[in-house]
């Protein structure tokens, strides 16, 4: 991991190393919490920005809504700490941002009413979540064993830490049995999304993505769907079973993280040309240029640190 100088705690800038919390901290022992993953990216003028930064920060608070944790910062503080956080890291070429409301020491047991609220925001270098290989050609995907957790079970739309067992072990069986990446189906056994990023599939020259019933609200996806419909493509939201993905065209995932990562193959069927197909290609170039500034649409939402 690229340590960078400092972490965000609760409002005071900590050195990297000194970023640390009692063992008895309320979530690592029941797992309530609440992330978010933002990125920064180099602009075309030399720049650095992070790409919709307010969406991300009003979809953290929201997750802590959700999951019943009062954060004493506000919307516009936590926006303000980021910016400040990348520039005193002097994280100028880009970075990954990633903020935690979590419960800390003082209570035990479940009832957390009285349990305070910690946040710390983190910041460092980190590559392509999917390997640089996998932007290019393509990853290949296992439908999971696991199900999404349904949104009756859980707080599907927050990005939940408690959630990310699920994804976690998702995860873990695909990569295990030799797959990049898992593709969970909801309750249901419709397709609802990757681990940790959201599906999309080109069928007959529209693109195809799961309604977010039992998905995590991604920015992505809203950003790709937009990138989309600019280029006057049809987009689609609705269920998807598994074979259909087995015939798609192209089909790729998205995600802060995992960017446009597109998919070449589905347990063990070649999806489309076996490699990033032409539309997939078209909205990695599109989503590449706008959070790097190139897309004066887009500009809007990119927060300059510099
Ligand atoms: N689903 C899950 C489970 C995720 O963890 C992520 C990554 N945040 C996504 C979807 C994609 O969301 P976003 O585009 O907002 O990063």
């Amino acid at each position: 991991m690229n340590k960078a100088k400092y972490i965000w705690m609760d409002g005071e800038l900590t050195p990297w190393d000194n970023a640390k919390v009692h063992v008895l901290t309320h979530t690592l022992h029941y797992g309530n919490g609440a992330i978010e993953g933002t990125k920064a990216y180099k602009t075309v003028d030399g720049r650095c920005a992070i790409f919709k930064l307010n969406e991300h920060t009003k979809r953290l608070l929201n997750s802590a809504k959700m999951t019943l944790m009062d954060v004493p910062f506000s919307l516009e503080e936590l926006n303000n700490a980021q910016v400040k956080l990348l520039q005193e890291n002097e994280l100028f070429d880009g970075a990954y941002i990633r903020p935690l409301v979590y419960l800390g020491y003082g209570v035990m047991g479940l009832y957390h009413k009285d349990a305070p609220v910690n946040v710390s925001i983190s910041a460092w270098e980190w590559g392509a979540y999917l390997g640089e290989e996998g932007l290019k050609k393509g990853i290949r995907l296992k439908i999971s064993s696991m199900t999404r957790t349904p949104n009756t079970s859980g707080m599907g739309k927050a990005k939940a830490v408690a959630n990310y067992l699920n994804s976690q072990m998702a995860k873990f069986e695909a990569v295990e049995a030799g797959y990049d990446e898992a593709l969970l189906r909801d309750d249901q056994g419709y397709i609802a999304e990757a681990s940790g990023a959201c599906f999309f599939m080109v069928r007959d020259g529209k693109l195809i993505s799961p309604p977010s019933d039992n998905t995590l609200e991604s920015i992505t996806q809203a950003t790709i769907i937009d990138l989309a419909q600019d280029m006057g493509l049809e987009v689609v939201r609705r269920r998807i079973t598994r074979e259909e993905i087995y015939i798609a065209d192209e089909a790729f995932l998205t995600g802060t993280a995992a960017e446009v990562t597109p998919i070449r193959e589905v347990d063990a069927r070649v999806i489309g040309c076996g490699s990033r197909g032409p539309i997939t290609e078209k909205l990695q170039t599109a989503y590449f240029d706008a959070v790097a500034g190139k897309n004066p649409d887009y500009i809007k939402h990119l927060t300059y640190i510099n």
